[in-house]
């Protein structure tokens, strides 16, 4: 079955006001898109509930992170629980920002993933290396070493829950994005990791995006590769240009 193109918008920390959340909202509603796309925006956790009740129907919203308990003393955390009792149906984790500016590891973000599972959660899994770790020709080996440990605490059927999302750190917000040709390397990799690590079923049926500083100007290109099912979008998700990304299959 072929895999359905997927975009995500991740807001990161903005906007700041809600206003200013009010106006993105309406551009996206207002919006022509392609209807064999699965659009999911990512808004602040504090936003998620009026963000999900004002946007279309046709768009579902993601939480940005998680915590791994149902419930208890856990001061500023969220639980996948909540989550879904809010009628939110995405989380991201392991997003780079969160590997590194707020050190969470592997092992933690694989027990996420799977306490966010258990809960009803579907999680689009970020994973990805370092400018220094490519240029020591580490990327494989580094996106293995992050995937390993969600391989390890899934059951085979929990992968038709998961979007895995390769975000070379270097391409995060920096305007720097992968060629197409490294990108669909990176893409098949972790198809071909998956087919060895879980079954070949969960490598064709999982949809692997690509996020790094994708815009309205390179998505065609990068979205024309065989092994990138869509994208997760930061900086250009606040931008209009975020629905030409979403359109990027379109002729
Ligand atoms: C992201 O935050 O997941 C991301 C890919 O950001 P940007 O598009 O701004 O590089």
């Amino acid at each position: 079955m072929a895999r359905q193109f997927f975009v995500g918008g991740n807001f990161k920390m903005n906007p700041v006001t809600r206003d200013q959340k009010k106006a993105l909202i309406k551009i996206l509603n207002d919006a022509t898109v392609d209807q064999n796309v699965e659009v999911v925006i990512s808004p602040p956790a504090l936003y998620l509930i009026p963000v999900k009740d004002s946007l279309r129907s046709d768009f579902k919203v993601a939480a940005q992170n998680c915590y791994v308990k149902d419930s208890g003393a856990f001061t500023g955390e969220i639980s996948p629980r909540q989550l879904v009792d809010a009628g939110v149906p995405y989380v991201i984790l392991g997003h780079s920002e969160r590997r590194t500016l707020f050190g969470e590891t592997s092992k933690l973000v694989a027990d996420k993933t799977q306490a966010a599972i258990a809960a009803g959660l579907s999680v689009i899994l970020c994973v990805g290396e370092t400018l220094e770790e490519r240029e020591a020709g580490k990327t494989k080996q580094v996106v293995e070493a992050q995937l390993t440990p969600v391989v390890a605490a899934l059951k085979e059927a929990d992968w038709s829950k998961v979007v895995v999302a390769y975000e070379p750190v270097w391409a995060i917000g920096t305007g720097k994005v992968a060629t197409s040709a490294q990108a669909q390397e990176a893409h098949a990799d972790i198809r071909a990791y998956l087919a060895s690590a879980v079954s070949s079923a969960v490598a064709e049926g999982t949809r692997i995006i690509y996020g790094g500083s994708v815009n309205a100007g390179n998505c065609k290109e990068l979205g024309s590769q065989k092994d990138v099912d869509g994208f997760l979008v930061g900086g250009a998700s606040l931008k209009p240009e975020f629905v030409n990304i979403v359109n990027a299959k379109q002729a």
